[in-house]
């Protein structure tokens, strides 16, 4: 069978691109290695009303387990900085088995044909051309021959190496991230709490995303460039330091890895792109990536549809995607970059000291990469900070 598309990977990326590619009218395959769409989860699954809106894909109460009505972000030193929704939830933890499903229904409504439990093994090439994809599915090994692939296969791709693209992380760009869903715990059902401090989580944070009363996603992500210790010691270290998450069950166990760095230039060959986690698209400072990689997946599913329009699908052609997304996500998520490099920068004092000065929006605007020069005006303000104030200009 011939297609004009093949996405290897039914996650946001692969979706994303899916979707955008075949409501243009192309003809699209999507292989998925896993037997299941979304499962088992490997996300804390916070998903922000900014991130959703990005994405254009409307709210569905089936895939909501619980609205957010704010956030308390604590300091090393236990202070709090309350970020409280006046108007409504700002943002949702979400149940990622029924969510991506619900998009993955949404590409093969538009036109896709969706295919779980086939792994893509590889790329088949005339030459250096890449010209179709090896399958295989229990046991059942097949080719199938494509104008374009678009690799959206994660955090551990093997497909856009295969290819020819560099995707390689340095250790400071990876966070290793282990979570618990636990229950019969005592947590603010309405609210996400943040933990940040080198001896909880360093380079990363404790996060406790509520999906119930008294159920939530407690994780924590950490970078191996600064300790021996797995992200796992350190979250069973914090559960087992409060004894209102001490005495529930752990009704689900995930681990990944998440890159917090290294944007990609270049995500493209001839026949080939990259979307999603696999091409890095991650906001690095909280390791959101739901929304980023399915915003990555719609560009490239766009530029396949004029590709297939000019019958041109050459590296030179398929670059649009690789201008077009850093001019709608990769310039901002560069910013954020830069302060997730400040913020590394800082120690627990310095971090004690800068939460008497932030207020609950500051921390969000810091999010979406603005507001950072407030920032850079109170890190003057510490002389043996001001020289990491002018890397946020
Ligand atoms: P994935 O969702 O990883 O999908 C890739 C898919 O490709 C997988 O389903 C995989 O099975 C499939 N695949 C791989 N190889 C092949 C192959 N050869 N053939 C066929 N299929 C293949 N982001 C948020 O926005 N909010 C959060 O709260 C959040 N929390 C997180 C917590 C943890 C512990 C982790 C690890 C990540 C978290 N993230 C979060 C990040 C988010 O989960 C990812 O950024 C997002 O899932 C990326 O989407 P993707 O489609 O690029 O990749």
């Amino acid at each position: 069978m011939d297609y004009d598309v093949v996405v290897i990977g039914a996650g946001p990326g692969g979706c994303g691109a899916a979707l955008s590619a075949a409501s243009q009218g192309l003809n699209v395959l999507v292989v998925e290695k896993r037997q299941e769409i979304g499962a088992p989860k490997r996300c804390g699954e916070g998903l922000s009303r900014s991130s959703l809106e990005r994405m254009g894909v409307e709210l569905d109460k089936r895939w909501v387990n619980r609205e957010i009505m704010g956030a308390t972000v604590y300091a090393p030193n236990g202070k709090p900085v309350r970020i409280d929704y006046k108007d409504g939830p700002e943002g949702w933890v979400i149940e990622r088995k029924i969510f991506d499903k619900f998009l993955a229904r949404k590409a093969a409504k538009a036109g896709a044909k969706v295919l779980a439990k086939t792994e893509a093994l590889g790329l088949i090439k005339d030459g250096n051309k890449i010209t179709g994809v090896k399958l295989e599915s229990s046991g059942e090994t097949w080719d199938v021959r494509t104008k374009i692939v678009i690799a959206a296969d994660g955090v551990e791709s093997k497909i856009a190496r295969e290819a020819g693209l560099d995707t390689t992380l340095k250790l400071v760009d990876i966070a290793s991230s282990a979570q618990f869903e636990m229950t019969g715990i005592d947590i603010d059902p309405d609210r996400m709490e943040l933990y940040f401090g080198w001896e909880i989580a360093p380079g990363g944070y404790v996060w406790i995303f509520p999906k119930d009363d008294d159920t939530a996603n407690v994780g924590v992500g950490v970078r191996k460039v600064w300790t021996n210790r797995t992200a796992l010691d350190y979250l069973k270290k914090f559960v087992d330091s409060r004894p209102g998450l001490k005495k529930g069950s752990i009704i689900e166990v995930n681990s990944g890895g998440v890159p917090v760095g290294g944007l990609m230039r270049d995500m493209v060959l001839d026949n080939f792109m990259v979307v999603g986690d696999a091409a890095h698209q991650v906001n690095p400072i909280h390791g959101g990536g739901i929304s980023e990689a399915f915003v990555g997946g719609k560009i490239a599913g766009s530029v396949a549809a004029e590709a297939v329009k000019r019958n041109d699908f050459s590296k030179q052609f398929l670059e649009r995607y690789n201008k077009l997304w850093w001019q709608e996500r990769g310039n901002k998520l560069n910013k954020i970059l830069k302060l997730r490099k400040v913020v590394e920068s800082l120690s627990d004092e310095d971090l004690n000291w800068l939460a008497e000065f932030l207020t609950g929006n500051d921390l969000i605007d810091f999010s979406r990469s603005e507001g950072l020069k407030k920032l850079a005006q109170i890190l003057v303000k510490k002389p043996k900070l001001a020289l990491l104030a002018r890397k946020l200009l």
